[in-house]
């Protein structure tokens, strides 16, 4: 294997919400640059977070050296919007973006925007800019919640494919065979494109059921039963979580996923107590040591 087929490693951020917590997420991403994060991508509007507060945030991970992608959501944008957040990405050089429907927000129920699906954002920054980003979108394992069934989430998953995403990052899940399900079955329809694992890592027990229920991702009875018997043992809770979470990292980079997309909660403790137990060859060593 060389430098290049190194699995890449990508981070997730959400924009801070105050000076206390942005100097956290400095000192983690920091902390993080330690794992050689290919990109670090910002969430977008989730958890109420601003459209400032995303690219404020793109912009303090950019000047620590790293190549940051901000998500942006198509939900409730007209696209005059999204042509001028996208102009000015361009004008910042940024060349990486994770295109996503987003959801609505409870209660904001009429006004959808002028874009429908994922796909048509693709199609969208495809029109407006060309080749200039290199689009990543999201993909579900699992099954996309709101999907009818898994074929036709499949084929909306293609769609975002077909019309020029150049990438994906699946939603997290704890079954590394429904991962290896998904991208046999993607391409066996044709894709190409790398689909990345997303990693949650364990940290909460009730923020974890919270986050499963929301997204659809399947916590096995197992590992709920485990994490029930801690309690508020917050370091026994952390200490099997970083097990569990190494142990599927493992399987899925020796079964051949091309990388690791780290949900990071702007913490750096589990993803790199994670990372500095995974097995990732010579490369590791040598990338480590540079
Ligand atoms: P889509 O790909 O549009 O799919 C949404 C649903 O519509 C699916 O059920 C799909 O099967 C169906 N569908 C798609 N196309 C069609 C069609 N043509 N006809 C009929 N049905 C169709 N949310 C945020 O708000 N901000 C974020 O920053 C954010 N980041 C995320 C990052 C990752 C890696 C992931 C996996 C999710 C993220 N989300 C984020 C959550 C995401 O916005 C939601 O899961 C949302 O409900 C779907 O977004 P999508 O881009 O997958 O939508």
């Amino acid at each position: 294997m060389s430098v290049t087929d190194t699995p890449a490693i990508s981070l997730e951020f959400f924009p801070p919400r105050d000076i206390a917590a942005a100097e956290r997420l400095v000192r983690a991403a920091k902390q993080m640059l330690a794992m050689h994060p290919r990109y670090v991508s910002v969430t977008f509007g989730a958890g109420g977070s601003t459209r400032a507060g995303t690219a404020t945030t793109v912009r303090t991970l950019s000047n620590l050296g790293c190549e940051a992608a901000p998500h942006l959501s198509c939900v409730g944008s007209t696209r005059d919007d999204l042509r001028a957040i996208l102009a000015a990405y361009k004008a910042e050089g940024i060349k990486r973006v994770v295109a996503l429907r987003g959801d609505l927000p409870s209660g904001m129920g009429g006004d959808a925007g002028e874009l429908r699906y994922a796909s048509d954002l693709v199609a969208f920054i495809r029109e407006e800019m060309g080749d200039w980003f290199h689009i990543e979108v999201a993909a579900y394992p699992e099954m996309h919640p709101q999907a009818a069934n898994p074929e036709s989430d499949l084929d909306n998953f293609k769609r975002k494919v077909d019309l020029g995403a150049d990438s994906a990052i699946t939603q997290y899940f704890f079954n590394p065979d429904a991962y290896f399900d998904f991208v046999d079955r993607a391409q066996a329809r044709g894709v190409t494109v790398p689909i990345v694992p997303g990693i949650m890592p364990i940290t909460n027990h009730t923020q974890l059921m919270r986050f499963s229920d929301m997204c659809g991702a399947e916590v096995p009875r197992w590992i709920r039963l485990r994490l029930a018997s801690f309690g508020d043992d917050k370091a026994s809770i952390r200490s099997f979580g970083v097990d569990v979470v190494t142990a599927l990292c493992q399987n899925l980079l020796d079964n051949g996923a091309p990388g690791l997309h780290f949900y990071s909660l702007n913490s750096a403790e589990a993803p790199m107590a994670i990372w500095k137990n995974l097995d990732l060859g010579g490369e590791k060593r040598a990338l480590a040591a540079s």
